[in-house]
């Protein structure tokens, strides 16, 4: 451009006309304002426009201007935006000077909803500018933040169809919404304290209270130890004063939940720095616009009070994201428990009545609004593990944004999940379409969910899947859905295994193809041969596994009564350890406080196998460790004894004395090696019954598990010279582990993966599942081929 100055220095530069397609979650994200001010500030011509494809611009104007434009707009764009491409061609200019938003094409629309958003730096300088129309107005939004997929009832994302068509556009915020120049073009909730939605308050009855200012008496009736539910953005939570023992207390006692860590909000990520430890990764985390429920490891001179997370290592904080959160937490209010509105296991309530029927008996008050949540969504949780966050629990600020695939899927596809901790996946093409976190199938309200929740994805995001992928297990709510669905409108069944679909999510995730190991490590799984599988090393690709070797089983007294009271599969390693006589003589830690005859009942149970099933998940390890190490003895919430157990470790380097286990030389019958854990078993004990602390034992045994999983790691590289690992399963939230294992599988030359995106848990099952059609898909006969063909 320099040459062409100098070329031609007194004549204007030259005019150029550009073509430029942009895909992406582009639509309903406030774009085509930002194209409208980029292309006025550059004194561009042309027009921008929503289509079928995406948004479409053509720009007239210097060459320069053109590509200050381009460059600008992909470095910068709309803070909701997710670019995916963008192309440009050059087309002959036609002498506009003008820039225009023309009229959206006719077709159809390619719809991605946009996940609901936390409030914008702008909307909250408004919120708190007593000079702004929208000063103290609960329900400001831009197009850069508020509800986005809660309030869609049907697409196009235009207001009549969503919960905001009920208010009608006073001038002042209608002249917003049509100005192009305007943060509020276009912005379908706009609002304003005339014409939108109001705050209300009720009383434990439901009925409304009269009261000048709810915020207020909110944060007074908080303050005074009283419940409040408080609808939010996209549900209800139960607030509680995190600082108060009383008020914690009668929260889990009105909830009927006993011991699991209930979330908080504090006001800023330095009020959660002075109750936790909040490095850099996990301050940007807490203060995404996601803003996502963050575990951040507690610091032990808090004033919290200790019913919070009792025996977790973590404290689960967020921050503010609706403006009614801003009003409550202002000028440093203390930290409030912040739990979903709803009963334990129940899907989180949404609508004022059902709120006030559902949560009547638990809230003193109810603080609502009146604009209606047409889809509920649970906070997201995550971590910050090596630096890098994952996501343990995926919905409000994620779902329903597409997780991209490296090849397109043949078909669409519904993988409808697994049944605990459930989420659906919709494929289309290359994009995967992770559904917010739905549940235990087990309960019928979550039931009810998954259904309203597959129903609203498919229309909202106008997907009809042609196949559906489920799990093996023929009981599953899940299973069983799809296979009537199947039947009445003729589509494709896939059935994938569940480990393999743990495996296959992270592949998904990374885009990765061919075949690798995979360690897939929960509690229990339906496995290929009808055995309930849990500690899987698998030999998969994103179309077939094999499974190379597991744990080994252990009997469960009781089947899910085990998984409630670890003490039962404690008593049942300690009779494989040592057999009935002797294990009656080395009882310790927590089975110290069975009684005798209880242990006698399932001893019986495992010797006859009546009621007493194997399963091999390493899940049931961590729950007999921390038993026979004192820590914990029930798991009143999935995975209550092994997060103890890790926090029992507290600052105890990792370093540590491994516990002696033996991987067995021979495959088998039935396929794979066995790694018998018994040896671990008679070290804890041994420990324990030396006296040694509960954190000494922790350290130890979350060391032995690393080596262990290191082993047979690299058994499997010798077996299938393959160097790619990926790490599954929801043993690996355990920050610990995963930090002792990724580090020996790195200085031993693996190449590890690991999830971000979607959890470790069952809520990443669906995504692996529908990697897993979509590859069959691809290999029609591929799952019939012998291992000895599968390559990378
Ligand atoms: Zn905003
Ligand atoms: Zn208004």
């Amino acid at each position: 451009m320099a040459r062409k100055k100098n070329r031609r220095p007194a004549g204007p530069p030259e005019t150029i006309r550009r073509r430029i397609r942009v895909r992406g979650i582009v639509q309903g994200v406030g774009f085509r304002p930002t194209v409208y001010r980029l292309a006025v500030e550059r004194g561009l011509g042309g027009w921008v426009l929503n289509d079928a494809e995406g948004v479409l611009i053509e720009l007239e104007g210097p060459e320069a201007g053109v590509d200050s434009f381009v460059s600008t707009l992909a470095n910068d764009p709309p803070p909701l935006a997710r670019i995916t491409a963008i192309e440009s061609e050059s087309v002959a200019p036609l002498g506009e000077r003008e820039f225009r938003i023309a009229p959206s094409a006719a077709g159809r629309r390619v719809a991605l909803v946009s996940p609901d958003m936390a409030t914008c730096d702008d909307c909250r300088r408004e919120l708190l500018d007593p000079a702004d129309r929208r000063y103290r107005y609960p329900f400001i939004n831009c197009t850069n933040c508020g509800p986005r997929y809660s309030i869609m009832l049907d697409i196009p994302y235009d207001r009549p169809a969503t919960t905001m068509g009920r208010f009608t556009m006073c001038a002042e915020c209608q002249a917003e919404y049509d100005d192009p120049a305007d943060r509020r073009f276009h912005a379908q909730p706009n609002a304003c304290p005339v014409c939108g939605p109001r705050l209300a308050l009720h009383g434990a009855d439901g009925r409304p209270v009269a009261c000048a200012d709810a915020v207020a008496a909110v944060r007074e009736a908080l303050l005074a130890g009283r419940i409040v539910a408080v609808k939010g953005l996209t549900g209800f939570h139960l607030a509680a004063d995190a600082r108060s023992d009383v008020a914690v207390r009668e929260l889990r006692r009105r909830k009927g939940r006993d011991e699991k860590p209930f979330a908080m909000m504090a006001a800023s990520a330095e009020a959660v720095a002075r109750r936790a430890r909040v490095g850099e990764a996990e301050r940007a985390l807490l203060e995404s616009r996601e803003r996502p429920i963050v575990l951040v490891p507690k610091r032990p001179d808090h004033d919290l009070s200790p019913g919070v997370a009792p025996r977790s290592p973590y404290f689960g904080f967020m921050l503010p994201y609706a403006p009614v959160h801003y009003l409550v937490f202002e000028n440093d209010f203390p930290p409030m428990v912040m739990t979903s509105g709803n009963l334990a296991e129940e899907p989180i309530c949404g609508d004022n009545t059902e709120a006030v029927r559902r949560l009547e008996g638990i809230a003193d008050l109810f603080l609502v609004h009146d604009r209606p949540i047409q889809t509920v969504c649970d906070d997201s949780v995550a971590m910050v593990q090596r630096g890098r966050p994952l996501i343990l629990r995926r919905g409000r600020g994620y779902a329903p944004r597409p997780i991209a695939l490296a090849v397109e899927a043949p078909e669409t596809i519904l993988a409808v999940g697994p049944e605990l901790k459930n989420a659906v996946c919709l494929v289309r093409a290359s994009e995967a379409f992770v559904s917010q976190h739905i549940g235990d199938l087990k309960h019928p309200l979550a039931a009810d969910y998954f259904e309203k929740t597959v129903e609203k994805m498919e229309r909202l995001l106008e997907i009809r899947p042609t196949a559906l992928a489920h799990d093996l297990h023929p009981a599953y709510y899940s299973t069983r859905y799809a296979r009537r669905r199947a039947e009445e409108e003729g589509l494709r069944l896939v059935a994938v295994q569940h480990h393999h679909a743990h495996i296959a999510s992270v592949m998904a995730e990374h885009g990765l193809e061919g075949d690798l190991v995979g360690l897939a490590m929960d509690g229990t799984g339906f496995g290929a041969d009808e055995t309930v599988w849990g500690g899987e090393i698998l030999r998969a690709s994103p179309a077939r596994f094999e499974r190379l070797g597991h744990l080994a089983c252990v009997s469960l007294p009781g089947g899910d009564a085990a998984v409630e009271h670890p003490v039962r599969t404690a008593w049942s390693f300690l009779l494989e350890a040592y057999g009935p006589e002797e294990a009656e003589r080395r009882l310790v830690g927590r089975l110290a406080e069975t009684r005798s005859k209880d242990r006698r009942i399932w001893a019986d149970m495992v010797a006859k196998g009546v009621s007493a099933p194997r399963a091999c998940g390493l899940g049931r390890l961590f729950d007999a460790a921390s038993v026979l190490a004192g820590v914990s003895a029930e798991n009143t919430y999935e995975g209550q004894a092994a997060i103890e157990l890790e926090a029992a470790a507290g600052d105890r380097p990792d370093e540590a004395d491994p516990y002696a286990f033996a991987l067995a030389d021979a495959p088998a019958a039935g396929g794979g090696w066995v790694i018998d854990t018994v040896p671990i078993i008679r070290g804890v004990v041994a420990d324990a019954e030396a006296g040694l602390d509960a954190a000494l034992i922790s350290a130890r045994f979350h060391a032995t598990v690393a080596v262990m999983l290191h082993a047979a790691a690299r058994r499997a590289r010798e077996e299938t010279k393959l160097e790619r690992i990926a790490l599954s399963g929801g043993c690996f939230a355990n920050a610990r582990l995963v930090r002792l294992l990724a580090a020996a599988l790195e200085a031993d030359g693996f190449e590890v993966y690991v999830h971000r995106d979607v959890p470790p848990g069952d809520g990443g099952v669906a995504l692996g599942q529908a990697y897993v059609a979509a590859a069959r898909m691809r290999t029609p006969n591929g799952e019939r081929r012998a291992p000895s063909k599968l390559g990378g």
